[in-house]
């Protein structure tokens, strides 16, 4: 098996012809008008498979091989067992499949980052904003919900100093210093539904009034909402979506998303829907919340049975339900930790 090169003396720009051949011996045997040298295989530095760019050998006396037949190049090599330290980068070029798994590794990585990555550093970070940019976008977020979705409430006076005494115990306990504040509104179109806002505003809409039995039953979505605030999942969601804007403007330059998450920064703390994860520590410390002050769990059950049976009777949008964990789940787990 012979090879065609071109050999570079080191000193001269001048190619001369050669051949490269394998001695019984292991060792390389250059031959042509320089006369006949070898080499061991391990003192040659041969430049790695890129494509069809040619590749050289480099010899220990200085001089250098230029082969553009690659295929014969790596017989010589495979019959010498020469392993090429970065031979995944050709392996890669030459199989689809490995190409494939590239992508779908780097794609996952995204992923990863995205959904692990981002929710992770939106946490410190929340950790870090002082509460008063709280307190602004929870304003901000009601004068945008008070334009879009809510209409006054129609509970009396008397009705809403009651509510908000409740929300006040059950806030008393909450760690951190949040000013709890109930928000009183009417929605057709949030239905039966309370929210949390930044800085501790609860909305509570009049439908989700009506459709609780007992103050129990209030008790039990105020302290779900008091867990919303407490966890600052309003602010962390917004963080996390911005965080994503940013993500996609760094490695795809898209920065129409990153201006449009900072100016809908507001609307986003009202539409942004919870994340399973912030629903079931919301629940978690409801429950938690409920069982310090000795309100049964039933209490949770039955709203939320109340809240869906709400949803299917009136045709309201499920906006405190859809963007929760399945009721059915939620329930059985209030009946569970009940011990
Ligand atoms: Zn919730």
């Amino acid at each position: 098996m012979r090879v065609a090169a071109r050999y570079f003396d080191g000193r001269s720009a001048a190619a001369i012809p050669v051949e490269l051949a394998l001695a019984p011996d292991g060792t390389v045997c250059l031959t042509g008008p320089v006369g006949v040298r070898s080499y061991r295989l391990a003192d040659i530095r041969v430049s790695t498979r890129l494509g069809s760019v040619p590749r050289e050998l480099r010899l220990p006396d200085g001089g250098l091989c230029e082969v553009t037949d690659h295929a014969a190049l790596d017989s010589l090599l495979a019959a010498a067992r020469y392993r090429d330290p970065a031979d995944w980068v050709h392996r890669l070029e030459q199989h689809w499949g490995w190409a494939l798994t590239a992508v779908v590794a780097v794609a996952a990585i995204l992923a990863f980052a995205v959904l692990v990555g981002i929710p992770t550093l939106a946490r410190t970070a929340a950790a870090t904003i002082p509460p008063e940019l709280d307190r602004v976008l929870g304003e901000q977020a009601l004068a945008a919900l008070d334009q879009m979705l809510l209409r006054p409430t129609t509970v009396s006076p008397e009705g809403k100093a009651e509510l908000r005494a409740l929300l006040a115990g059950v806030a008393a306990d909450a760690p951190g210093e949040w000013s709890f504040r109930l928000e009183l509104r009417s929605s057709h179109e949030l239905g039966a539904n309370a929210l949390a806002l930044p800085s501790g505003i609860v909305v509570v809409t009049d439908q989700l009034l009506e459709a609780a039995d007992n103050d129990d039953q209030l008790r039990a979505v105020m302290a779900h909402e008091v867990g919303h605030v407490v966890y600052r999942h309003s602010l962390r969601m917004i963080l996390q979506q911005s965080g994503t804007a940013l993500f996609s403007l760094v490695l795809l330059g898209d920065a129409s998303s990153l201006s449009s998450a900072v100016a809908g920064l507001p609307v986003m703390a009202v539409t942004a829907r919870h994340s399973r994860e912030f629903e079931a520590e919301a629940d978690d410390y409801a429950l938690a919340w409920m069982d310090r002050h000795q309100i049964p769990r039933e209490a949770w059950a039955d709203m939320l049975r109340n809240l869906e049976a709400a949803v299917n009777t009136e045709g309201w949008q499920p906006g405190f339900l859809a963007s929760h964990p399945r009721t059915e789940d939620r329930i059985g787990k209030a009946g569970e930790l009940r011990r």
